[in-house]
């Protein structure tokens, strides 16, 4: 038994020795080159001038949602170049652009590629002075007054970083040009399109929104439902029009959709727990020619944002309710019509554990001062879709406002332009570059740079 001991002794000797060289190898070569988990300041600056003018070429050549085939085309010549394998024209317009690299997770990361009927207002020496045919055949202006080219042009460039660096990491990385975000009816389309049969099934989806709410570059997440689900509903009234000078013959529906309006608020303060969040707005009210004229209808349109099917259930019952008992009171000749959809906007859900561990991984990489939990938003966004579809998915967020110009705002009590306003300028620079810094750090996280 005695000489077994002494080989086995001998044989444990010999591995200890074996494995304290193998990490003395691993610290030396770790020295030389570390893991690659944020890109450096110098990577980001040296892509930075090729990014900036496609952001600068993006804003001055905003395309509406599904209209957005100059704006894919960019992209795609652009992901090609890299050497990615690009299909086009995913979901109407939509473009997918696959990068194999070696074992490992897939990972999406989706940018959004439509701009807004908006006339800009910015005063930005590259503002866009684009007017286009709607669907309708009207012509609009258009603008990316929600930053979506802010996000095309950080995608573009943590694709650049990805490609170039690809000895790197290891995994399948899918970068998704999604249409008609604004719409609410791109990444539905897509989906219905095969973007997760066609192509490999992402084990996470990723993507990114500007924010007016926190300094340029400072990333917010929220883990757990983020944007609210959200319904676009309709209601037109009817009277029986005539002269303004005798509306004792008439039944007025300005005045009758005026008293909706109002009515409408009481949905929300009076009929709804405080502690659901439920926002009912009009924007849009139309009705008559002219003031001598009482017309035969006025119509409606309205936003119903919500957090859960149940106070979205209730809440459509109210408005439905509401319009119809205003309508007798006013001794209308028919009920209001009320169109909402049987199914509106889902909410989007950020996957907890990813959202941590992204959160971790970017506290890491660009600052713990530079990583915030943020408050959930009434707003929504068809990201939604993804996270439905079975793949856990994280939306987060970046702000792009000067943060002079957002402390000032925190003492005057003004907020600043949002997105979707026509004043909607980001503070471009920081924010890009901290965008293509979060993506990087993301996606370097999830395939384990090397
Ligand atoms: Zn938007
Ligand atoms: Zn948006």
């Amino acid at each position: 038994m005695k000489p077994v001991r002494i080989a086995t002794l001998a044989w444990a000797i010999t591995c200890a020795v074996a494995f304290a060289f193998a990490g003395l190898s691993a610290q030396t070569g770790g020295a030389a080159r570390q893991r690659w988990t944020t890109p450096t300041r110098a990577e980001i600056d040296a892509i930075y001038p090729d990014i900036e003018a496609l952001y600068i070429d993006l804003h001055r050549n905003p395309e509406l949602a599904f209209q957005e085939t100059q704006t894919a085309a960019k992209l795609a010549a652009r992901m090609k170049a890299l050497g990615f394998d690009v299909t086009t024209g995913v979901g109407r317009t939509g473009i997918v652009a696959v990068m194999k690299n070696g074992p490992g997770p897939t990972v999406m990361l989706r940018t959004e590629l439509d701009a807004l009927p908006v006339e800009e207002k910015t005063g930005l020496p590259f503002a866009s002075t684009v007017v286009v045919k709607n669907d309708s055949g009207q012509s609009t202006p258009v603008m990316h007054a929600c930053g979506h080219d802010l996000h095309m042009s950080a995608w573009a460039g943590t694709a650049r970083l990805m490609a170039e660096h690809r000895d790197r990491w290891h995994g399948t990385l899918i970068m998704v040009g999604q249409p008609a975000e604004e719409r609410s009816d791109g990444a539905s389309a897509m989906l219905k399109d095969g973007l997760f049969t066609r192509f490999p099934r992402p084990d996470f989806a990723l993507s990114l929104h500007d924010d007016d709410t926190m300094p340029a570059g400072t990333i917010g997440y929220h883990p757990g439902p983020f944007r609210a689900m959200s319904d676009n509903v309709t209601i037109t009234v009817y009277g029986r029009g005539g002269h303004a000078a005798m509306p004792y013959n008439t039944v007025d529906p300005v005045v009758l959709a005026s008293r909706i309006v109002l009515a409408l608020q009481t949905v929300v303060s009076r009929e709804n727990n405080p502690v659901d969040p439920v926002v009912v707005t009009i924007g849009s009210i139309h009705g008559g020619t002219q003031g001598n004229v009482i017309p035969d209808e006025v119509r409606l349109q309205l936003s119903v944002r919500t957090y859960t099917s149940e106070v979205r259930t209730r809440t459509l019952a109210a408005i439905r309710r509401t319009a119809k008992g205003e309508a007798e009171a006013a001794g209308a000749p028919r009920e209001p019509q009320v169109d909402a959809p049987a199914r509106g906007n889902a909410p989007v859900y950020n996957d907890p554990p990813l959202t941590l561990r992204l959160a971790a991984a970017l506290k890491k990489g660009l600052g713990e001062q530079s990583v915030v939990e943020m408050p959930l938003k009434m707003t929504s966004e068809d990201f939604a879709e993804y996270g439905l579809a079975g793949v856990p998915s994280a939306l987060l967020h970046i702000g792009a406002v000067d943060p002079a110009k957002l402390a000032a705002a925190r003492q005057t009590g003004i907020p600043v332009p949002a997105p979707h306003s026509p004043e909607w300028a980001p503070d471009h620079e920081p924010t890009l570059k901290a965008a293509i810094r979060a993506e990087a750090t993301e996606l370097l996280e999830l395939f384990g740079g090397k």
